[in-house]
Parts: structure tokens; sequence; C-alpha cells
């Protein structure tokens, strides 16, 4: 199995940087566009603004690519749950999280709960407790191609610089909670 999961909170680069990875030869599954396409999107939370989906049925889903002799990517925030051969978490500092999202439109409401789950490195935690290799990279300052030779640098095997820990936003914690 070589499935590689690329995960952070909205707005730490995932899309970026999957079309950077592409554009680059590598095969990267697009989460949403997967999800949608095996019928696994469920109902609406409203109070969330988010559709449940089922993370067994997401498993399942991928294996095929598991089974290929080639390595994939998938771009999900939901991509940590699955059986992968390691996890790439995205970072981004939360002044310039909430910059980015608010440029996508995002109201204040879902701006602070993305940047507090980022502050509260909930994905992360999420992340280290499976025996899953994982990793993080800081995408806050860099641009797209050097995060993307992070990646690049991690898939091969070059992967000491990028142990979880390195990034700390605890002293953020008060401007967002
Ligand atoms: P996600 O898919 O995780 O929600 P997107 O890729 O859609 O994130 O959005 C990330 C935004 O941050 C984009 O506007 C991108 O241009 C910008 N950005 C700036 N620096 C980086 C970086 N180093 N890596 C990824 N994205 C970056
Ligand atoms: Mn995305």
């Amino acid at each position: 199995m070589t499935l590689y999961a690329l995960t952070g909170t909205p707005g730490t680069g995932k899309t970026s940087l999957s079309n950077e990875l592409r554009s680059r030869g590598y095969n990267v599954i697009d989460g949403k566009e997967h999800i949608k396409a095996n019928g696994l999107l469920g109902e609406l939370d409203a109070e969330r603004d988010t559709h449940e989906v089922d993370l067994d049925l997401l498993n399942d889903s991928l294996q095929e690519y598991r089974d290929s002799p080639d390595l994939y990517l998938i771009d999900s925030h939901l991509s940590h749950f699955m059986d992968c051969s390691g996890i790439i978490v995205l970072r981004c500092h939360p002044d310039i999280l909430a910059d980015r999202l608010r440029a996508r439109g995002y109201g204040e409401n879902k701006v602070c709960e993305n940047v507090q789950s980022e502050v509260l490195d909930v994905i992360l935690c999420e992340a280290t407790e499976s025996d899953i290799p994982v990793w993080e990279i800081d995408c806050s300052h860099d641009d797209i191609p050097v995060s993307a030779d992070s990646i690049e640098e991690i898939l091969k095997g070059k992967s000491d610089d990028y142990v979880p820990g390195k990034t700390d936003w605890s002293l953020e914690m008060d401007k967002w909670f």
C-alpha cells in the first residue's frame, strides 16, 4: 500500500499543493470529488455547515488505490482517518489562516471555528491517535512550490525535518478563545 493522507484545517493548502503535486506527476485523489462520485456525501449538518461522511465506507472505497502498485495521495480533511502509509498534516499560522478563509468568503463564525481548531492542533492530534507515521508542514509563509518540495522530501523518506511538534500556535490562544 502506498496511499498518503494529505490533511489539515480548511485553508492550510491541501488543494493548492495537490494541484502543484499533480503538475509534478503525482496521483492525487480529490477527496471531495471522490466522496461525491462514490455516493458517500451524507446529510447536511446545518449547525456545522458540513456534510456527514461515513468514515468506514470512505475507507473501504479507497481499497483500489491501496491495492495499486502506484503511489497515491488523497486530499481531504478526513484523510487522516483512513488506513494509509503515512499522514501529512498541513499547518498555517492562525492570523494567516483567518485571512485565507475570509478571502474565501467564510463568515466570521466559520473563520473562528476553523482557526480555533488549528490553534488546538485538532487534526494533528487526531492523526497521531493511530500508529500511522505522521509529518507536519508549516504552510504559512513558504510559497507553494517550496511546500510541495517538502511533501516530496517526505515521500522520498527524507522526513526528519517534518516530525510533528515544531508548530506551536499556543501563544495565539487568547486571541481566538
Ligand atoms: P485547503 O484545500 O486546505 O482548504 P487551499 O489550497 O484551498 O486550502 O487554500 C490555501 C490558500 O493558501 C490558497 O489561496 C493558496 O494560494 C494559499 N497559500 C499560500 N501559501 C501556501 C503554501 N505554502 N501552501 C499552500 N497554500 C498556500
Ligand atoms: Mn481543499
